[in-house]
């Protein structure tokens, strides 16, 4: 390992990320009928990317604990939690890194590897610093690859995902894998802490707890999304997802619960015109403070209901199931919660996720799917006919947007991202 390769990340940088951030949260205080709610999200995504001051989110009362980085939500975060170390979610959406990562990462690789590599490499933004391990799933090609190039500035923890989940020998090497997390995590602790440290039944029944209760904020919220008044703007939601990466998830669950509540009781009505047309994104995931294609969406005259991102809907859907409190038996239920509900394209087949999609377009009235591709996203970018084939059987056009981080192409995608939803809008009008 040999950290830092590059130079550290300059003050120009850093001015330039937070500059990013910083009129992205800007231009979501600006929205019209914000809800008060909302502050902590906000708040919490300028400690991280405008301060570059995340301490105060991650260490209560300020005591520190050790910090695991991870790269994907295969990763369960309870074993982290139960360890007694707090996992930050690392996936890069700032634009100006790209231009290093691409040192590392082929030109027409995708631009979340490039982004988070940029950032690791040139070190200065705290979050990626304060990580002394990341923990990366082996799920598509750029994840693999990416993780031997991380692996020359920080220790890496490599996770080896199946990708047939349904076979029985597949859910055995899953829950191997799982583990050997598990252990490794232990033998960590100790060499931070210098403490003997085991991963107990009580220890991870309260991580499960933990995790389920913010699950439970989240299916709420979605609830709330669902209804036929828009009570919050996707890029809002997005906020809202975006800042669980980087703070105590006890924390965000209550922020989250006090949002909902705020949103329950709102009586100023939806945030759009009545016959807002409403969209899904779908595919490649929407990472903060890259949030052009939100941004175009609902300045186009759309509102954005639902995503099935992983870091929007997908992050936090199932709970584990965990009827016994024998270890083995928790870490059966963990290891499974994990694999089987999983909708990544990594995985084949992947029937279930056109289910989910038909789910989410029936429960949350969706009018047209925004499909994202992040270029060099090849796993997304197959699916993409064969999840057109079936919204063609609920009448749910889609339209397929190939983007990056640079921001050269946003005229260009305005003008499609507005015809698909004038179409929305036509068709809404003939219906009615
Ligand atoms: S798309 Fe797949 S690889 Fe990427 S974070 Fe989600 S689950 Fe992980
Ligand atoms: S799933 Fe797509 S966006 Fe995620 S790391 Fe792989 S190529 Fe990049």
């Amino acid at each position: 390992m040999n950290k830092p390769l590059q130079s550290k990340a300059s003050s120009r940088q850093l001015r330039q990320i937070s500059r990013e951030a910083g009129r992205q949260l800007a231009a979501m205080q600006e929205l019209s009928n914000a809800p008060q709610a909302l502050a902590p999200f906000i708040d919490a995504l300028e400690h991280v990317f405008v301060a570059n001051d995340p301490e105060p989110l991650l260490f209560k009362d300020g005591q520190s604990k050790p910090v695991i980085g991870i790269y994907c939500i295969l990763v369960p975060e309870e074993l982290i939690y139960a360890a007694g170390a707090i996992p930050i979610r690392l996936c890069g959406g700032c634009t100006s890194p790209c231009a290093a990562g691409e040192e590392f990462v082929p030109r027409d690789g995708c631009p979340l590897a490039k982004s988070s590599l940029g950032l690791t490499a040139q070190q200065g933004l705290a979050v990626y610093d304060l990580c002394d391990v990341v923990i990366i799933p082996t799920t598509c090609d750029a994840k693999r690859k990416f993780a031997e190039e991380v692996s020359r500035f920080q220790e890496v923890w490599m996770l080896e995902v199946p990708h047939l989940k349904e076979s029985e020998i597949s859910q055995q090497a899953w829950l191997q894998q799982v583990m050997a997390l598990k252990d490794r995590l232990e033998v960590y602790m100790k060499s931070v802490t210098g403490k003997r440290t085991k991963i107990t039944p009580k220890g991870l029944e309260q991580a499960i707890c933990q995790q389920t209760a913010a699950q439970e904020q989240v299916r709420r919220l979605q609830l709330l999304r669902a209804r036929e008044s828009a009570l919050l703007w996707g890029r809002q939601a997005m906020i809202v997802a975006g800042a669980y990466s980087f703070m105590e998830v006890g924390a965000w669950t209550e922020a989250l619960r006090v949002l909902n509540d705020e949103l329950e009781t709102r009586t100023a009505g939806s945030v759009c015109a009545e016959k807002t047309p409403r969209l899904l994104i779908a595919g490649s995931p929407v990472i903060f403070p890259n949030f052009k294609l939100p941004n175009l969406i609902e300045e186009m005259g759309g509102v954005v209901v639902i995503d099935e991102s992983c870091v929007g809907e997908r992050m936090l859907y199932d709970p584990v199931g965990h009827p016994e409190r024998d270890l083995r038996s928790q870490m059966i239920a963990l290891a499974a919660r994990y694999l089987m509900p999983c909708i990544c394209p990594s995985f084949a087949p992947n029937e279930d996720r056109l289910v989910t999609l038909k789910r989410m377009i029936k429960t949350h009235k969706v009018d047209g799917v925004i499909y994202h591709v992040l270029k060099g996203c090849v796993v997304y970018d197959f699916e993409v006919t064969r999840v057109e084939r079936a919204l063609k059987e609920c009448d749910v056009p889609l339209v397929r947007i190939e983007t990056d981080y640079s921001p050269e192409d946003v005229e260009q995608l305005r003008t499609r991202i507005e015809a698909f939803i004038e179409v929305l809008h036509l068709r809404k009008e003939k219906n009615q």
